[in-house]
């Protein structure tokens, strides 16, 4: 089918309100933000000129024809029979690519005259490709005048038109989706081989001078170089670790094991620890902690805070992080608010993404953006949240918020009681 333009259509056969409908919809359909608004659109505008009592749109599917769209808004207004209308017409039109003008005569139950409908099939074609039919239904008549069969054809253009640009804005949302899919698979080979890279490269440099024939060297230089083997091999192990388990709480594939916690005693160790590993930071903990009792994965649970606490003496150093506890009626939440930079407000709901950093000229701390992504899938593990509040200049809180499950300590207790 030829495609029917505007100008195409003969203003001298048209009404002055067929006219003023042909540029209305034209209009409406260069605004529209979506197809199906579109379609609403050329309906309630065609409507008062055109008058129909349904619209369906059938577009061609691999070996079938699929509704695609359907409007009944005149007589014979029930749902159900707005998609099967018109389809014997549609198929007719998508086999002979031409437009299509017949009377269909319903069941003999129907005695006044809309048991007479009158089909109006029109094929869609998008560059001289038949994609699908456009079926207008009119119960009872009159027939279309050529001029409302001209206005149809006109509508049926347009709407290849949209069908066409709607296929196009999709093909670039996924091919700009795959672009940054490659993108992100980059960047994380790109900063996962860098950071596997770079303890590699003192491993391998110290262990390489250490067997080097023609130099001796002294006890001292050679403890020196084993201590940074020890320490790098440490780094590539940890590394590893983070990105097996990052890859394991993605899948879901990492096992917890639940035991009873005394929270106060299990963040005196978790702090005296940070304090023996990170000499740049300080601890205060809540003096008066109070007795009480959790479900939780010890080693996984110590994980998260031994992140929080490393990230705290990496991003604020000489901080003071103190950690304490709000009681709730039915969770305990855990506060570490440090006293460092801060953290500004368009990346706090970014940094426990997977692989997120944030970036900073003069970022010298090595890491992955993989340590706040596995505390929140742990803690997420636990039925508990993880959020953080930040002021840029003041400080970072980090919250951890755990249910106190009574029935999962009935459980364990009664457990306990009869193995004993
Ligand atoms: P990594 O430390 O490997 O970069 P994380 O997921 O642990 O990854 O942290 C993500 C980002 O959040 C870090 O790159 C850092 O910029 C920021 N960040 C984390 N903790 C703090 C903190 N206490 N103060 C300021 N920035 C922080």
């Amino acid at each position: 089918m030829e495609r029917v333009e505007p100008d195409q259509i003969n203003p001298a056969t048209l009404r002055p309100e067929e006219l003023e409908a042909v540029y209305a919809i034209s209009r409406a359909v260069a605004l529209a933000e979506n197809i199906d608004s579109a379609l609403d659109e050329i309906i309630r505008l065609a409507r008062p000129v055109f008058i129909f009592d349904n619209m369906v749109l059938y577009l061609k599917g691999k070996d079938t024809l699929e509704p695609a769209y359907a409007r009944a808004i005149g007589r014979g207004r029930f749902k159900e029979a707005d998609l099967t209308w018109g389809e014997a017409t549609a198929h007719e039109v998508i086999q002979t690519g031409k437009l299509l003008s017949r009377i269909e005569e319903g069941g003999e139950e129907i005695k006044d005259r809309t048991r007479f409908r009158f089909l109006l099939g029109l094929p869609l074609f998008l560059e001289n490709n038949l994609e699908g039919a456009l079926v207008f239904i009119r119960f009872g008549g009159p027939p279309y005048t050529p001029d409302q069969v001209r206005l149809s054809e006109f509508i049926a253009g347009l709407i290849a038109q949209l069908i066409g640009h709607d296929r196009l804005v999709k093909q670039i949302a996924q091919l700009e989706a795959e672009k940054k899919l490659n993108q992100l698979q980059e960047d994380f080979i790109a900063t996962v081989s860098h950071e596997l890279l770079t303890p590699l490269g003192f491993i391998k440099g110290y262990a390489t001078t250490l067997l080097r024939e023609d130099i001796s060297w002294d006890e001292e230089t050679r403890r020196e170089f084993l201590t940074i083997i020890d320490e790098e091999s440490d780094r590539l192990r940890e590394l590893i670790e983070n990105l097996m388990d990052s890859s394991r709480l993605q899948a879901g594939t990492l096992k917890m094991s639940f035991q009873l916690l005394r929270l106060d005693a299990f963040l005196r160790d978790v702090a005296m620890r940070a304090l023996s590993l990170h000499d740049n930071i300080q601890i205060e903990l809540q003096k008066d902690l109070p007795e009480l009792r959790i479900m939780a994965d010890p080693s996984r649970l110590a994980q998260v805070f031994d992140n929080l606490l490393t990230n705290a003496s990496k991003y604020a150093p000489h901080s003071t992080v103190v950690i304490s506890l709000i009681e709730e009626p039915q969770s305990i939440c855990i506060k570490l608010s440090d006293n460092g930079p801060g953290i500004a407000p368009e990346h706090l709901s970014s940094i426990f993404k997977r692989f997120y950093r944030i970036p900073t000229p003069h970022q010298n701390q090595r890491g992955t953006g993989l340590g706040l992504f596995i505390c929140r899938q742990i803690v997420n593990a636990h039925n508990g949240e993880i959020w953080a509040e930040s002021e840029v200049g003041k400080g970072t809180t980090f919250y951890i918020r755990l249910p106190l499950n009574q029935q999962q300590f009935d459980q364990v207790l009664s457990l306990r009681e009869s193995s004993a």
